[in-house]
């Protein structure tokens, strides 16, 4: 089963992702954890994306569907691919689309995960992640531990926000999700593919309407 998480910055995307991922055997593809690793790794694509993405803007199609094209494989994952941030543009989506049918897969499902401004800006300017595995916490609801150690991995880590988690670049964030990449969802509803979910509620109630639309 082949899925895509489509939502605004924040929505809770790669939460669900690792989530499902983990609980599905499924593979989690997220395009901005792979340009935050090539930045962090320093390859030339890494020093070309930097300025773009801490201004809040889209990489470039090429670049995006090229990181995709070099992790999907002949020999699929047992539970799927999660597609997480990818497609951002109508020309991914096409790409991914066509990447799919040569390896002979389709697309299952796209689940919009719906959460209004106000709340995404709260969000993103309160989260820090695990240095170490990823883990988001956020200032209100999930707090970085007193004591410095990861609940989830357990280590005693350094916990960082990200560059563009800012006001400023969250705003171009926005703008670039309503201009550039809303249009999926029509697109994917056209298809009959769409189901969206409450990103408001609580994790286990967003993951649990994820798992009715997988059904
Ligand atoms: P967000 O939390 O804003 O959804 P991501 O971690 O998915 O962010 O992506 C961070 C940044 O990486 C984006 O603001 C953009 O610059 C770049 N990026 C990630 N995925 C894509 C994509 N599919 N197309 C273009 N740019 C992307
Ligand atoms: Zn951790």
């Amino acid at each position: 089963m082949n899925i895509i998480l489509l939502g605004p910055p924040g929505a809770g995307k790669g939460t669900q992702a690792r989530r499902l991922a983990e609980e599905r055997n499924m593979v989690q593809l997220s395009t901005g954890d792979m340009l935050r690793a090539a930045r962090t790794s320093g390859t030339d694509m890494g020093k070309r994306v930097a300025d773009v993405m801490d201004r809040g803007d889209l990489v470039t199609d090429e670049i995006v569907i090229g990181l995709i094209r070099e992790q999907l494989t002949y020999d699929e994952p047992a539970g799927g691919y999660i597609f997480d941030g990818f497609p951002r543009t109508l020309a991914q989506a096409d790409a991914l689309g066509n990447l799919l049918t040569e390896l002979g897969e389709g697309l299952d499902s796209v689940i919009e995960m719906k959460v209004d401004d106000e709340a995404l800006v709260a969000r993103i300017t309160a989260r820090s992640t695990c240095s170490n595995c990823g883990e988001v916490y956020n200032d209100q609801i999930k707090p970085i531990p007193a004591d410095g150690v990861c609940t989830n991995c357990g280590e005693k880590a350094e916990f960082t926000r990200r560059a563009d988690d800012n006001a400023d670049a969250l705003t171009t964030r926005l703008m670039a999700y309503y201009k550039q990449t809303s249009p999926l969802i029509g697109y994917y509803y056209a298809r009959g593919d769409l189901t969206t979910v409450d990103g408001l509620a609580s994790m286990d109630d967003v993951a649990g309407a994820i798992k009715a639309a997988l059904a």
